[in-house]
Parts: structure tokens; sequence; C-alpha cells
């Protein structure tokens, strides 16, 4: 990294992130399988099994709405350890019309995570194919899932001066040392894509977007074929401020100290999802939060029917509902959101609000 701002000057923090998290060699979605308790960070599916599963039969009673068409195309992006598809699959056998007929697309562009969704899908009895794109996924009616896929996706940063909003960079302090500096010059370009209702910010303030092209495409894709659900932490309302954050083993680090060693990740701005989405002509359904998501879906009777069939893992199974559905600081029902993407004609998709 320092080489590359020697040679080439500060660069984006976008391509900072880019960098740490998808570099073919040092990346860190390359180079480990951050998960679960050993690792950096636990995500949903990895808490409980409850999480893919009801996300199963959310696919499959979207299928049903839209028409059960064969075949269809069961898209994941960024499926870490492949956990949440296997639990998908196990909770999809009970519609075998939908499990005899789904075929499973993977897009991950880590070939460490590849391996690893490999082994935990090796018994799966549905054709899976990985993809570095969701463009390289075939055409066909599609579902698509991403859970803690937009978070992972790279922010750019910039801070408003009395001169207009300058772009953020990584650069090099007199040390040698990362170091956060800003454009020289003020960039127009952003100042236009800030929404309007922000334009007039403070003096100082930082305001994070992300490239509109992968939801762009993401949602065209469920406009056109079917639905889209995306899970994530982040906001429901344009805000200011910075997010991005580095995590190693389940603790907050400085994001410039150890590149490629820590998770990088961003709120995801729910409200640009949504502008962007109905822009390409989706349907948007939500975001409502984890939490009421999933008690819709029927968290708690599957807990109380997993519970009575596991007495002695009762209070784990407690534990782990309220972590993925409680509002509270340790929990994620509060933070993390839930937003979905579908052909116009389709009604309303199960569990999520109609829009407003
Ligand atoms: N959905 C999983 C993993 C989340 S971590 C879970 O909930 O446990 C993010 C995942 O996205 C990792 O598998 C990472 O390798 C993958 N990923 C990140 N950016 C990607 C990109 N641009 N294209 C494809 N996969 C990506």
């Amino acid at each position: 990294m320092r080489e590359r701002i020697r040679a080439h000057g500060p660069i984006p923090v976008a391509d900072y992130m880019a960098a740490c998290l998808g570099d073919p060699t040092h990346g860190y979605y390359t180079t480990r399988d951050p998960f679960g308790a050993k690792g950096d960070f636990t995500t949903a599916p990895e808490i409980s099994q409850i999480f893919g599963e009801l996300i199963g039969l959310w696919t499959v009673a979207v299928w049903q709405q839209m028409g059960m068409p064969v075949p269809v195309r069961l898209v994941e992006l960024g499926p870490g350890r492949g956990t949440m598809m296997s639990d998908i699959l196990r909770a999809t056998k009970v519609v075998p019309a939908f499990s005899e007929v789904a075929t499973v697309h993977l897009v991950e562009t880590s070939p460490l995570l590849q391996e690893r969704q490999r082994e935990t899908l090796a018994a799966a009895s549905v054709p899976i194919s990985w993809h570095a794109d969701l463009d390289d996924v075939p055409n066909g009616a599609t579902i698509v899932l991403a859970n803690e896929f937009v978070d992972a996706q790279p922010v750019h940063q910039a801070v408003k001066r009395a001169d207009g909003w300058h772009a953020r960079l990584v650069g090099l302090d007199a040390g040698e040392n990362l170091a956060f500096t800003l454009a020289p010059a003020a960039d127009p370009a952003i100042a236009q894509s800030i929404p309007e209702n922000l334009r007039d910010a403070p003096e100082g303030v930082l305001y994070e977007w992300r490239d509109e092209a992968p939801t762009k495409m993401l949602a065209d894709r469920a406009a056109r074929t079917g639905a889209a659900l995306v899970i994530d932490y982040g906001h429901a309302e344009p805000g200011l401020g910075e997010t991005l954050q580095a995590l190693r083993a389940h603790a907050f680090v400085d994001p410039l100290e150890t590149p490629g060693e820590a998770d990088l990740t961003a709120h995801v701005d729910f409200s640009a999802l949504a502008r962007i989405a109905a822009d390409v002509g989706a349907r948007v359904d939500g975001p409502i939060t984890q939490g009421d998501f999933l008690r819709r879906l029927g968290i708690d009777r599957r807990a109380d029917r997993l519970k009575a069939a596991n007495p002695e893992k009762a209070e784990t199974i407690a534990a782990a509902c309220a972590r993925l559905t409680s509002p509270q600081k340790t929990g994620m029902g509060g933070l993390f959101r839930v937003i979905g993407f579908a052909a116009p004609s389709l009604g309303p998709l199960p569990a999520l609000e109609p829009p407003r």
C-alpha cells in the first residue's frame, strides 16, 4: 500500500477498502475465513440455523408468488462459509416442487471462501455453480439473496470545506504511516451526488456513498426476473458522518493500522438502495428491521419447536434468537435492516411492508 501511494499519490478511501478486502494476494477475504468465535466477526447465519431456514421459507413463498417458474435460479451474493445456503436448502426440502427445480448460483470472489462453501454444501442435492459477478449468472427467473454483502462493498468519503466537497483519501504521513487526507481541490461532481437535504451541511462533516452500478444491476435483475432480498446493518434515512469501521478478533481497530488483516465495512444506506432500485423500475419493499422481518416469518414459533426437540439446548436457542431480533445494543434486531426488490407485477414481498 505504501509503495502504491508513493508511486501514484494518495488513493480514494473506496480504493483502499477494495484493496484491503479483495486484493488477490493480501486481501482480507482472499486470505482467511473470518467468521465465528475464533474469527473476527459473527454473522446471522452463524448465530442460528433458524436464520437461513426462515430465509428459505421466504424464498419458496416468493417463488410461489412468481408463479412457480421452472427452472428458478437461487443466487447468493457473498455466501461466506455457505452456512445460510445450507440451511436454506434443508428448509426448502419441505417443498420438493421447489428444491427439485432450483439451481444455486454463488457469487464469491474469494477462492478460499469458495472452497469453504464447496465443503459446507458437499451433500446438497441441487446443482451449484460459482460466479465472480451477478452478471455471470445465466438469465431466467431469479431470486437473489445478500446477507452482510453490501456492507463490504467499498465506500467513498468526502468532507465539506468552505469551497465545497473534497474527496477523502488515504496517503502517508511524515513517518510513512497510512493517514487520511483530503484531495486539495473541491470536486463539483461530489456536490452533485449528495442528497439535496444534506448539501447545506456545515463545514467539516463527512458524507459516505457507494457506487450505484452494483445496486442497479441487482435491482434491474429483480425487476425483470423475480426478486432480491438485501439484509445488512445500516440506516434507513440518508445521513452524514463516518461509519467506516475495522473489526479484528471481535474488537474495533484503526482501519488504517492493519490493511488486509481486519474486516472493513461501513453502514449500508438503505435510502440510497431504495432510490436506485426505484429508478430502474423495481418494486421496493421495506426497509424494515431484521427483528420485525424475522418475527413476521415466525422465528418465535420455529424456536419453540427447536427447543422442544432439543431441550438441553433451549437456553442457547433462546439466546441466539434474542441476538438476531433484539433491538438492544447487543442484538441485531434494530441496526440490521431488510429491503426487497421485485418485478413491479409481483405483489408485496412476504414479511416486508408495502412501500409508503
Ligand atoms: N453472507 C455471509 C458472509 C458475509 S461476509 C454471512 O452472512 O455469513 C462477505 C462475503 O462477501 C464474503 O464471502 C466475501 O468474500 C464476499 N464478497 C465481498 N465482496 C465481494 C464481491 N465484490 N463479489 C463477490 N463476493 C464478495
